[in-house]
């Protein structure tokens, strides 16, 4: 039985542990014919072994380009800058070929969608041979039948459905499927994208157990995409909020939806709908071109404290007594009162304006 001593000890461990995978400045953009388009711009962070960080934010934030860009996964006509620093090397700029052979093994990336990565004309039994090949050719068949097996149960899929194909199973299972294939090699890191989008709760709520029990289990870091806020309340240690390909804020997640500091985070945790909720809340606007975002803090033309320097000049990031990260005018004393620093009207900047 977990107490509350040894939950506080091994969080405690976890905190002091080096991270697996650390992501400095990292810029990921794309050509286009409005010019480039800095989807994750200038992002930095943190996972240490057995940590899960959740990375939330509305949909074209960067979430998904940023755990890919961490993976070395992006399409043609991506560019990539900064560093993200495994096992002591910097996988920005890493030959492909090496990159290739961490991934798997070493790093992990669970998908959102498991039909479009299941091939629908090999049995379940083909995948985990065939990703267990590539990565382990010594192995004979029998060791690989029981690695995957074991994989497979932990996801409680039965071995009886080994020789099965992926449409004979339901959309959840095919994502513990998945799931299983991603975490047979044991890798030290791993990316959900979105892994529980287009099941149902009581599934979802399989799948956040069955990643819980992974990294208590095996020490595993994960960076778990998702817009969804109550799945990082529950499975996540530690939060990163994205917007316009910025992380604004970032801390314990418990920190950060008990007291959300950012007026970002505090307008999604607004819009979240729970059993308590009276009334709908949106966010006014949309998130910016990437192209062409606005000069001084993206958020400003949204955000209900905007101030005249909200439209001037990028937020720095500031250190909160919490340990979160804020970027944000607000917590720097001098520009909520010095001459010229003064609340904008909100009227000012009405996204109209900005258009
Ligand atoms: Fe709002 Fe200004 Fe903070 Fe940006 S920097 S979130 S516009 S108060």
């Amino acid at each position: 039985m977990t107490t509350a001593s040894s939950t506080e000890s091994t969080t405690e461990a976890r905190e002091s542990a080096s991270p697996v995978l650390s992501a400095r400045d990292l810029r990921v953009w794309y050509g286009s014919t409005r010019g480039p388009v800095a989807a994750v711009d200038g992002v930095t962070f943190d996972v240490r072994p057995g940590e899960t960080l959740g990375l939330v934010g509305e949909s074209g934030c960067g979430k998904s380009t940023l755990g890919r860009g961490v993976l070395g996964l992006l399409p043609a006509g991506a560019a990539v800058d900064g560093e993200v620093r495994f096992a002591g090397k910097n996988l920005v700029g890493m030959p492909a070929k090496e990159l290739q052979q961490l991934r798997g093994p070493e790093l992990g990336l669970i998908f959102q969608e498991p039909m479009t990565r299941l091939n629908p004309l090999m049995k379940v039994s083909e995948h985990f041979e065939e990703t267990l090949k590539t990565h382990h050719p010594e192995l004979p068949k029998d060791q690989i039948r029981s690695r995957a097996l074991e994989a497979l149960r932990g996801m409680g899929i039965p071995a009886s459905r080994y020789e099965s194909y992926p449409h004979e199973f339901s959309g959840g299972m095919r994502q513990r499927i998945m799931i299983a294939l991603a975490l047979v090699l044991r890798p030290a890191f791993v990316v959900a994208d979105e892994p529980t989008t287009a099941l149902d709760v009581l599934v979802e709520a399989q799948i956040i157990q069955i990643l819980a029990d992974l990294r208590r289990n095996f020490d595993t870091a994960l960076v778990l995409i998702t817009h969804n806020l109550g799945i990082v309340a529950e499975a996540c240690d530690r939060v990163a909020v994205m917007y316009a390909g910025h992380i604004v804020e970032q801390g314990d997640a418990r920190e950060v939806f008990a007291n959300p500091q950012h007026p970002y985070t505090q307008e999604l945790l607004r819009s979240t709908i729970s059993l308590g909720t009276t009334g709908l809340h949106f966010i006014p606007g949309s998130p910016p071109d990437l192209a062409h975002p606005p000069v001084g803090c993206r958020f400003h033309p949204r955000c209900p404290k905007a101030m005249r320097v909200c439209a001037e000049e990028a937020p720095p990031e500031v250190l909160l007594p919490s340990g979160s990260r804020n970027t944000c005018w607000l917590p720097v004393p001098d520009m909520t009162t010095a001459e010229g620093r003064l609340p904008l009207e909100v009227e000012e900047i009405s996204v109209a304006d900005e258009a």
